[in-house]
């Protein structure tokens, strides 16, 4: 459970967008300060804070960007938290399933996107939905045998093949790179490339 979402950086937020841009806002160029004013007046039930990852919590109805990032990338990623957020997207079940959400939060961030003059590129959807793909494939091989395994439940997939059993983390809407898998020796195992 460690791969959660942390909290946000805690910034004693009143309002939404605004404060969120008070304080050091010497990162954000002005157009990002105004498309996320925009969207936090467009959206008020979601708060839009910085953090160090972006990400949706559902139990906090915040969505966090990384100001750090290019100024093209905050909007995209404030643009899919949103869309999480509107889907209600909250947690999910199995691997395939997150995959499956992220590629929706992803459609539904292009069409908001217009709303504010904002084009995400195909090339940046897919890659996003790549790391996903690599990690799904990544969490789904088998670590003695290489056979790629459906997943038993949230936390488990088990080998029919060997009948290995591993565990993996669960996380919410974070990027997949936080989730590791638990156990190491899963790259001296991966033999096997499928698909
Ligand atoms: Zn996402
Ligand atoms: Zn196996």
């Amino acid at each position: 459970m460690k791969a959660f979402v942390k909290p946000a950086e805690q910034n004693n937020l009143t309002t939404p967008a605004k404060s969120a841009l008070g304080g050091s806002v010497g990162k954000l160029s002005s157009i990002t300060k105004k498309f996320i004013n925009e969207v936090g007046k467009d959206y008020p039930d979601f708060k839009i804070e910085r953090g160090k990852q972006e990400h949706w919590s559902p139990k906090s109805n915040t969505i966090t960007f990384n100001p750090d990032q290019t100024p093209e990338r905050v909007r995209f990623s404030v643009l899919h938290e949103l869309a999480h957020a509107i889907l209600s997207h909250t947690n999910y079940q199995s691997d395939l399933e997150l995959l499956k959400m992220e590629s929706e939060a992803w459609r539904l961030a292009s069409q908001i996107g217009l709303k504010y003059g904002v084009t995400i590129s195909e090339d940046h959807i897919q890659n996003c939905l790549n790391t996903y793909r690599d990690w799904l494939h990544k969490r789904s091989t088998c670590p003695n045998c290489g056979l790629r395994v459906l997943q038993q439940n949230t936390t488990i997939y088990r080998c029919f093949n060997c009948q290995q059993e591993w565990r993996v983390s669960t996380g919410r809407f974070v990027r997949p790179y936080r989730l590791s898998i638990n156990k190491k020796q899963y790259t001296n195992n991966r033999k096997t490339k499928s698909n």
